[in-house]
């Protein structure tokens, strides 16, 4: 199988290239190396089934051809990360909606028909605090939203742009509201709290918990991420669908410093920050965030292999790694 994937360079995309590749598949990345690094390419950058370009997915004069080529598609490319997303709120809706709009017309001019994954965000969700979330909900948009939302508003609009061509133009496109994500190659850097408590814990360092530490995540690893995402990618009856992708193991923030801690076997202490110190402006935080599964285990048999004391052990491992490398 031919695979593209746009923003293969990047967290999620990278591990998706291990797994085709590791399958015989040929994959072709295209990625600006905005948040995503060659680093995370790196054992593959030689190979033969494997070809990288740096570009952005907006202006990559090769697109079209690089979509005639695919029989499968993953679309990753986006602004991401919630301190870019304030930092570049221009940017986030000018590129993401964009790129998808771009990538959806090449699939329907290039003569047939590949399969297309469209990563959207379990952010699109907005500030709601009623249960586990639902794809058929109705949805929250903040009215006098400050830039934080819009990241969610440009997932949205993604969204639409997919649904319109898969119903007026027929491209199988299957939209995946991806929930908080982690695993090795993911960086702390535009504010990912994992990677951050981890280097935290084993550094001795504060772990900084932003307000007051009691709103909620439930992460899953991403090496089942990428499972989830190509079985359902093959599935014949996704087209035109939206399905959650995630865990439902709900942890607030503070059990989660916590539990760094424990496993890191660190005597690090915990320090609140407020939103405003966090994040440099107001912000208005998500207090809980958990995804309602039944469509996504209606789809696929696929269930999540990590847990989060498993993907907290091996991120330890691999910063101690690192650090007695360095
Ligand atoms: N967070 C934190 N400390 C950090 C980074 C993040 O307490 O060093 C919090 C953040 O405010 C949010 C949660 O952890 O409540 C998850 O943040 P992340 O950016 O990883 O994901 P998202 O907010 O998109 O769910």
């Amino acid at each position: 199988m031919h695979v593209l994937i746009t923003g293969g360079a990047g967290f999620i995309g990278s591990h998706l290239v291990d797994l085709h590749l590791g399958r015989g598949d040929k994959v072709h990345v295209v990625d600006n190396l905005s948040t995503g690094s060659r680093d995370n390419l790196a054992s593959h950058l030689d190979r033969a089934d494997f070809h990288f370009t740096e570009a952005d997915i907006v202006t990559w004069p090769s697109l079209d051809e690089a979509v005639g080529w695919a029989d499968r598609i993953y679309h990753l490319a986006a602004v991401v990360g919630v301190f870019r997303v304030l930092e570049r709120p221009i940017d986030v809706m000018a590129t993401n909606i964009a790129g998808s709009e771009r990538l959806l017309r090449a699939v329907d001019h290039c003569g047939w028909r590949p399969q297309v994954l469209l990563a959207s965000s379990s952010e699109v969700y907005g500030p709601r605090v009623d249960g586990c979330l639902r794809e058929d909900m109705d949805l929250i948009v903040q009215a006098d939203a400050p830039p934080r939302w819009n990241y969610a508003i440009s997932k949205l609009a993604d969204e639409a742009f997919a649904l319109s061509y898969a119903r007026t133009k027929a491209i199988p496109v299957t939209v995946v509201r991806l929930f908080n994500t982690v695993g090795p190659r993911q960086r702390g850097r535009y504010g990912m709290v994992v990677p951050r408590f981890v280097s935290q814990a084993v550094a001795g360092d504060p772990l900084t918990v932003f307000g007051d530490g009691t709103q909620s995540r439930s992460f899953t690893d991403v090496r089942d991420t990428v499972q989830m995402l190509d079985q359902l990618a093959g599935c014949a009856t996704t087209d035109g669908l939206i399905v959650n992708v995630g865990g439902n193991h709900e942890i607030s923030i503070n059990e989660l410093a916590e539990r760094a801690i424990e496993r890191a076997g660190s005597s690090s202490p915990v320090e609140h920050l407020p939103y405003e110190v966090a994040y440099g402006q107001e912000y208005v935080d998500i207090p809980h965030r958990c995804p309602d599964l039944t469509r996504l285990h209606g789809l696929i048999e696929y269930r999540p292999q990590w847990t989060l004391d498993a993907t907290l052990d091996d991120l330890i491992a691999r910063v101690r790694h690192r650090e007695g490398a360095s």
